[in-house]
């Protein structure tokens, strides 16, 4: 080949090169190997015009001023490729200004000694035309300092693309194209040098700044049509695989595109055989529910919803969110579907409403609850003007079984007192513990009558039925307090006040009996 025609090449080399540098420099790009990238693209094309310069020298001396300009640039090259993919396989914590500095100073060193070559020869022994070219063309025999650059700069290739391969299975398909791109980069130009520095090319010609210009055209074609330099993809793979919350990704037609861990980990059966699958059927071990709200979840937009779902025979609740993905052109690329977990809130707010309503000792609604219940029944029965009857329960000597027997059987003693009242009760009424050992109830469409019969019966069961203690059975009685809600004025502390006095009236009265309050007359319910 005319040499004429090779200065041509090595300087459309160059050019390419110096576009790639601009290109990548005026990227809107949050991917931060991009500056490497620069300089190694930058250093590149000082390499390839002094390359070309160099050819076209004509004596010694230019070459080997040309020759210099070159270092410039070439010492840079590889370790800045090698900065570009450690931030491209997600090392970036690798890249402190300290590694930097590490990085960068064989290559400064390099440029410094070839530049003063002249004086200490620890470059090059000896530099001179080859007597055998065509044209001119020098010969250099090595010095220290060459060999020492030499393998620096192959090291950096090297190690650069072990890091890609070594990351090859993480990297998801749409990187794969790109992660190829820049192999070829690194071991294109890494193995021309190794042929120059073995002698094996033509006329002992440096092909660097040739293949560059293969290379350079590659990453504008990859920059354009792949989106290379655009993502670092192993650090956003880390961060998806991180993310706490589980993510499916769909395509248009709800196919299984992607996931991360922790949806593995949330559904049951999700593994790398359900990509391609259909959304409904992912869904299936979720249960109905779940497959139904997201077959009918609006994929043109988000929308959320909680849903509660087994695995390994536990339930657990998911805040479950569609949305849809758009592309940068504002088609629909599918959507993705979110996953939460919000086992622990729902469960803790679930003992806390727990706590809020029920006693913990007998089960039975606390005072407060059954206070806000009964005050809403109590309302609707004046409104259909139906009979509501309250009955207040007080056990009797209760103080004596807890001094008698301890504190442990006085509680059994209560959990016992609620389960025989609660064999009376029918499902609309409504039963609380009103104070330590005292009890309150809520009958609906119950007259005074009605509710002081059920007193008596309750009493006659209590009377009948005995608690086990270390002393022998225990026979336990109470007293009862019966009022009816008697207008649409009565309130309920009215009613509760009314059947109190007639609860008083049956401690004062022997005890174990039951009282009806009638307005402003107690009597005794007998009966017979
Ligand atoms: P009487 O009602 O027949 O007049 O006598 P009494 O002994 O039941 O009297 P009082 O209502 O004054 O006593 C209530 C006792 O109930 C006092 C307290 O020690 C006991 N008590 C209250 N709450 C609990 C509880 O949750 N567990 C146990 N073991 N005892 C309780
Ligand atoms: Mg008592
Ligand atoms: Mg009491």
């Amino acid at each position: 080949m005319e040499i004429s025609n090779y200065i041509v090449i090595v300087s459309i080399s160059g050019v390419l090169s110096a576009i790639l540098g601009l290109f990548a420099y005026y990227m809107k790009t949050d991917f931060a190997g991009t500056k490497a990238f620069i300089i190694s693209s930058w250093a590149s094309a000082i390499y390839t015009f002094g390359f070309a310069l160099e050819l076209s020298g004509s004596t010694l001396a230019e070459i080997s001023f040309w020759i210099k300009a070159e270092y410039l640039g070439m010492p840079f090259i590889a370790p800045s490729s090698l900065i570009m993919v450690l931030h491209f396989v997600g090392l970036e914590r690798l890249v402190t200004r300290k590694n930097i500095i590490r990085l960068y100073t064989i290559p400064v060193l390099t440029t410094l000694i070839s530049w003063t070559n002249d004086y200490h020869h620890w470059f090059y022994h000896s530099i001179y035309l080859r007597p055998d070219a065509p044209s001119p063309v020098v010969d250099i025999i090595m010095g220290p300092f060459y060999i020492v650059h030499g393998s620096f700069t192959f090291g950096c290739l090297l190690a650069a693309i072990m890091l890609i391969l070594w990351q090859w299975n993480r990297f998801k398909r749409v990187y794969r194209r790109q992660m190829v791109t820049i192999i070829i980069g690194l071991a294109l130009p890494a193995l021309s040098s190794f042929l120059y520095l073995m002698g094996l090319t033509p006329y002992g010609m440096d092909l660097v700044p040739l293949i560059m210009s293969l290379t350079s055209t590659l990453y504008i074609w990859a920059i354009l049509s792949r989106g290379m330099l655009t993502a670092a993809p192993i650090a956003r793979e880390n961060l998806f695989e991180s993310m706490r919350d589980g993510v499916l990704v769909m395509d248009r037609s709800d196919m299984l595109v992607d996931y991360n861990r922790a949806a593995a980990e949330m559904m049951q059966g999700l593994d790398s055989s359900a990509i391609g699958k259909p959304l409904a059927q992912l869904f299936l071990s979720a249960g109905k529910e779940a497959v139904s709200y997201v077959m009918n979840a609006d994929p043109q937009h988000s929308e959320e919803r909680e849903l509660a779902w087994l695995k390994d025979n536990e339930t657990y609740y998911y805040q479950v969110r569609s949305s849809p993905v758009v592309k940068p052109g504002g088609h629909s690329a599918g959507r993705m579907i979110m996953l939460i977990d919000i086992t622990e809130r729902t469960l803790l707010q679930e003992k806390l409403r727990q706590l809020a309503t029920y006693d913990s000792l007998t089960g039975i609604y606390n005072r407060t609850h059954f206070m806000e219940v009964s005050r809403e029944v109590l309302a609707s029965a004046v409104a259909g003007a139906s009979p509501l009857s309250i009955i207040l329960i007080d056990i009797d000597f209760f103080k004596s079984i807890n001094d008698r027997h301890g504190h442990k059987y006085g509680d059994s003693a209560l959990q016992h007192i609620v389960n025989v009242c609660s064999r009376h009760l029918r499902e609309n009424d409504l039963f609380g513990r009103y104070g330590g050992e005292e009890f309150v109830m809520c009958l609906p469409d119950t007259t005074l009558e009605e509710a002081g019969r059920l007193s008596d019966f309750i009493r006659r069961d209590i009377e009948q039925s005995s608690i086990q203690t270390l002393h022998g059975p225990v026979t336990i009685t109470a007293s009862f307090g019966v009022a009816e809600s008697g207008g649409p004025e009565i309130s309920l502390e009215d009613l509760l006040s009314e059947a109190d006095h007639a609860l008083y009236t049956s401690k004062r009265n022997g005890r174990n009996t039951v009282h009806l309050s009638r307005g402003s007359s107690i009597t005794h319910f007998s009966s017979i």
